[in-house]
């Protein structure tokens, strides 16, 4: 993945320890959703569809951390919900990068002006915020007018203070290669935010916009040609050079959505935070008693249009990993 040089070196380390244990499958990314609720209603959004007794509830600290400590993962995402909405949020960060664990708080940060204060810039922390296109799409996307705005001006203090902030872009069927280039030169180029991660966007059932997700030829075709003329080089994008390489299309690679393990209120989601086919009560249990053969593109209809990064990034992390010439082209492109 192209990341600090920090970074790049524990995760490196990382992971040849569990070659050396001879671990077959380990987490990389722990998705930590400590809430439900969010303060928007995204059309696309298979999260906060939950029960209003779910949304009420708040994980605690002490929790969160067990979740952590018992898998082991050296990266957390926290995500939701609206993390900020969670009145313990700056404690389970501190706890965490005082852990040194890489943390990445993904919000929509409309609520950042008001909860900035609560914490610290580290490079073990980043603030890592939803835009998924310049205003217009952006603001059709979340379902509100003035959002694009808001989370712009609360990049620019963001950076002014000192933070690590990154971006994450949903993108639809209504996007073009066009609407892609202009919001990642903006991000890139204007916003100068610090990395971009990039999500063709997964076909929620339970989404109230069912007409807008991608398709496999249709992701592949957007990525080639957004990416083309140096583009892919020039930008500061959040994922391995093989990923980047499956988006586009000139490599195919199976799930592994073990890596990348989800952990919510309801528990250890089975197989992934984007499906929920029951609970573990323990990652160990989610390990040993979920059938991960079963799951992936040609494997499970509700795969079928999925290229997410949570399934197809670890497994190109992995493969980087065993390769000498794709670890030197990882490298480079950092
Ligand atoms: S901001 Fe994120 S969590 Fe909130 S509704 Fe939109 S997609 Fe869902
Ligand atoms: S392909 Fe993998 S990551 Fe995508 S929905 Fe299926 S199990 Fe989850």
């Amino acid at each position: 993945m192209s990341m600090p040089l920090r970074q790049s070196l524990r995760i490196a380390s990382y992971l040849v320890a569990q070659k050396m244990r001879g671990r077959r499958r380990f987490p990389l990314l722990l998705e930590l959703e400590p809430l439900f609720a969010c303060n928007l209603k995204c059309a696309g959004c298979g999260k906060i569809q939950q029960p209003a007794h779910l949304l009420k509830r708040r994980m605690p600290v002490a929790q969160a951390l067990a979740a952590v400590e018992e898998c082991g993962a050296p990266m957390i995402s926290i995500a939701g919900g609206e993390p900020l909405m969670h009145p313990e949020i700056h404690t389970i960060v501190a706890e965490l990068v005082r852990r040194r664990k890489f943390v990445f708080l993904c919000t929509n940060a409309v609520l950042l002006p008001k909860h900035i204060d609560r914490f610290r810039p580290s490079p073990y922390f980043a603030f890592t915020v939803h835009i998924d296109g310049l205003r217009e799409r952006h603001d059709a996307a979340v379902c509100k007018d003035g959002v694009f705005d808001a989370a712009v001006a609360a990049v620019r203090e963001a950076k002014r203070r000192g933070f690590r902030v990154t971006t994450n872009t949903t993108f639809f069927n209504t996007d073009t290669p066009q609407t892609v280039i202009e919001v990642l030169d903006y991000l890139n180029d204007d916003l100068r935010v610090d990395e971009m991660m990039l999500s063709p966007a997964y076909a929620y059932e339970r989404a109230p916009d069912q007409e807008h997700f991608l398709g496999v030829t249709e992701t592949r075709e957007l990525f080639r040609k957004a990416f083309s003329g140096g583009r892919r080089r020039r930008w500061r994008l959040n994922h391995s050079p093989l990923f980047l390489d499956f988006l586009e299309g000139k490599v195919d690679f199976p799930c592994t959505a073990w890596a990348i393990p989800s952990y919510s209120l309801l528990g250890w989601q089975r197989p992934c935070y984007l499906m929920a086919d029951g609970y573990a009560a323990s990652y160990r249990e989610l390990l040993e008693s979920t059938d991960w053969d079963s799951y992936g593109r040609g494997r499970d209809a509700r795969c079928a249009n999925c290229m997410a990064h949570c399934g197809y990034e670890p497994t190109a992390v992995l493969a980087t990993m065993s390769s000498l010439r794709q670890s030197l082209r990882a490298v480079r492109s950092a």
